[in-house]
Order: C-alpha cells, then structure tokens, then sequence
C-alpha cells in the first residue's frame, strides 16, 4: 500500500484517479479548495480534505508522509475560460511549485504533473488538417497566452527539481479529456461536454437550434477518462522522466462531433455559428509515436463510444436539474 496524495481531487480527472488508485489498494489523500458538496466524486475510503494548495503550509501539511503526489489541481476550464482569464490561469503556478517544494522538504520520491496540449507553439496548430504534435513541438516556445506559459514553466520546474534535488518526476501532455463526471456547464466546460449539454437540451427542450463557437472546422482529438487514468499510471509507474502526450490521435472536427452526437441522441441539430466566440488554435492532435515506444500503449477508446457514456451522463445530469 503507497500513501498518495492527489491535489485536485475534487476535480474531474482527479476524482477519477483517486478512484483508481483505491481500487489498487492505495491509500490516498485527496485535497481540492472547493466544499466537498461541490466535489465530481467523493470517495469515503479516501482521507478527503478541503485546502487551498496555492498556500505553500497547505501543501507542506498534507504532503507530510506520502510517498507519491499526483499534481491535477489548477484554475482551467475549455477555450472561453483560459481565453479570459489567462492571469487566473497562471496563478496555478504557485499550486505546482509549493506542491514540489513541499515534496523535496518532505521526502516524497514521485511527483506527477499534468501539463496540456496548450504547450505547443501556436504556428504549429494553425490550419485544421495538421498532422499529430510530437513531444519536440513545445519548442522554440510560443504556447497558449497565460494558461500554457504556466504548464511549460511548471513543466521545466519539474525537470530542474529532478535535475537538481533528485525528486522523480513525471509530466502527461493532456489533450482535450472529456466523460462523465466533469464540467458540462458554468463556463469552464470544453467543447465535447458542452456540446453533449447542447444536444441533451435541445432533445428535452424540442428546441434544435445550438450556438457553436466558430465555423466548426476548427479540429482536436479528445480522450476519453478512463484511457487518461490508464496512460497517467502507466506514465507514472515507468522510468520516463520528459514529458508525455497522453492524448487520442483520432483527430475531429467540431462539426464531426456534432454529426457523433446527433447520431447518439437521434435527432437532426441546426447549427448557429458564433464566429466571434473563442476557438483556440486552428487544428491540434496528438502525435503518439513516442507514448507507444515508451508506455508500448496508446488510448484506445473511440470517439463514438466515449461520446455516448458522456452524452447519456449529461443528459442525465440535465433530467435532474
Ligand atoms: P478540474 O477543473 O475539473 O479539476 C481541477 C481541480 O483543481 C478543481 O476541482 C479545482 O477546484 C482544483 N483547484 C484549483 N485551484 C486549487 C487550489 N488552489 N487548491 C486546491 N485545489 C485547487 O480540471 P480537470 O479537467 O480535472 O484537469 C485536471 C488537470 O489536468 C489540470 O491541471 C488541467 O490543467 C490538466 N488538463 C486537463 C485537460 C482536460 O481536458 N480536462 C487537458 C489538459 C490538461
């Protein structure tokens, strides 16, 4: 039994890993700033605490006697959050430098931190058919404003942390996670969520008409949470200290999700296109040459099936309400 703590717990890919890491027989902390009530999932076998991780005697508290730490507490959200609120965004920057320095003062021997696609440099993502982003990418720098200068910085900060002081670090390049138990509404849900809310409510509403940000064209590639928990545990039980994609190579357009979604919930959709909303880069998807040589694995879960367990959650969500 590993005693790990997960700073961001309360969170969605963090509620999912605690869940993992239980079902393997850990014992796990679990720490976010939100009131439990407004948690994803609350585990009862895990130790659960509400604290701000910006604050560096938090961090220095509930990391005391943990052999793991697995960072996925930031202030993020889709495009129209990290578009407005990039010094928000980069406040994040005190969660993963007090959780490192806190883990060397500690002791702590693995330290993992989830960084993003957001890191690559934008001339690269800038017409909609590109091919994948390799690892090499992130360089010359030029990430996302706010958001992705703050993963890259902390990205670094891993690297001189186990250069410097010997922690054994582990950094996963996300892109675009989506399923159930996440954001789906509020302002900081990404496009598979909110456009699984968009489609469930024109379902229950009758009316079909949806707002979509963009022309449509715009293209990602999304991955479903169950291969994210897979591709961080693989990550972290391996030897590989650079950073990683953890990122599905099945690329889409936003217009291609909409026709996924139509066909999960069986309706037709008219589609408003609000060219004056955010949309981020052009094209983005993940290059997986190296995750398959390092981890020998890849995602596997396909855009339809995802989208399904993702659409029927929301929905669900939206019959409560
Ligand atoms: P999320 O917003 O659901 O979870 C983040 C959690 O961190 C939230 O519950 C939030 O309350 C908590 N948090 C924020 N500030 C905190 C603080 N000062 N102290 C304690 N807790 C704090 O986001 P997520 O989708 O679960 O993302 C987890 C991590 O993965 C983040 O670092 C995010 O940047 C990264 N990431 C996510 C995606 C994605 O598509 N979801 C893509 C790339 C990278």
């Amino acid at each position: 039994m590993t005693k790990i703590l997960v700073a961001g717990g309360g969170g969605f890919i963090g509620g999912h890993l605690v869940k993992q890491l239980i079902g393997e027989g850990n014992q796990v902390i679990s720490v976010d700033q939100k009131p439990l009530s407004d948690w994803y999932q609350v585990h009862s076998s895990a130790e659960n605490l509400v604290g701000d991780l910006q604050n560096l005697d938090v961090c220095l508290s509930v990391s005391k006697g943990v052999e793991q730490i697995y960072n996925l507490a930031a202030d993020m959200g889709g495009m129209g959050f990290i578009e407005l609120h990039k010094a928000e965004c980069m406040l994040s920057v005190l969660i993963n430098t007090h959780l490192l320095v806190a883990a060397r003062k500690n002791e702590v021997q693995k330290f993992f931190f989830s960084s993003s696609a957001c890191v690559y440099e934008q001339s690269k993502q800038s017409t909609s058919e590109i091919s994948g982003l390799k690892e090499e990418d992130a360089y010359p720098a030029m990430p996302e404003d706010g958001y992705g200068w703050e993963k890259l910085f902390s990205e670094r900060m891993c690297r001189h942390f186990h250069e410097d002081f010997g922690i054994s670090t582990r950094v996963a390049r996300y892109h675009n996670v989506y399923g159930p138990n996440g954001t789906y509404m509020g302002g900081r849900e990404k496009a598979p969520a909110a456009l699984a809310r968009k489609v469930a409510n024109a379902v229950i509403t009758g009316n079909r008409e949806i707002e979509v940000w963009g022309d449509g064209e715009q293209t990602r590639s999304f991955t479903y949470i169950t291969d994210c928990i897979q591709g961080t545990r693989k990550l972290m039980d391996s030897d590989f200290l650079s950073p990683l994609n953890i990122g599905s190579s099945e690329m889409v357009s936003i217009n291609g999700l909409i026709n996924i979604l139509e066909e999960i919930a069986g309706i037709k959709i008219e589609r408003k296109y609000n060219l004056d909303a955010p949309q981020g880069v052009r094209g983005r998807n993940s290059d997986n040459t190296l995750v398959n040589q390092v981890l020998n694995w890849e995602p596997s879960i396909g855009l339809k099936e995802g989208m399904s367990q993702t659409y029927r959650w929301v929905y669900d969500q939206l019959r409560v309400c």
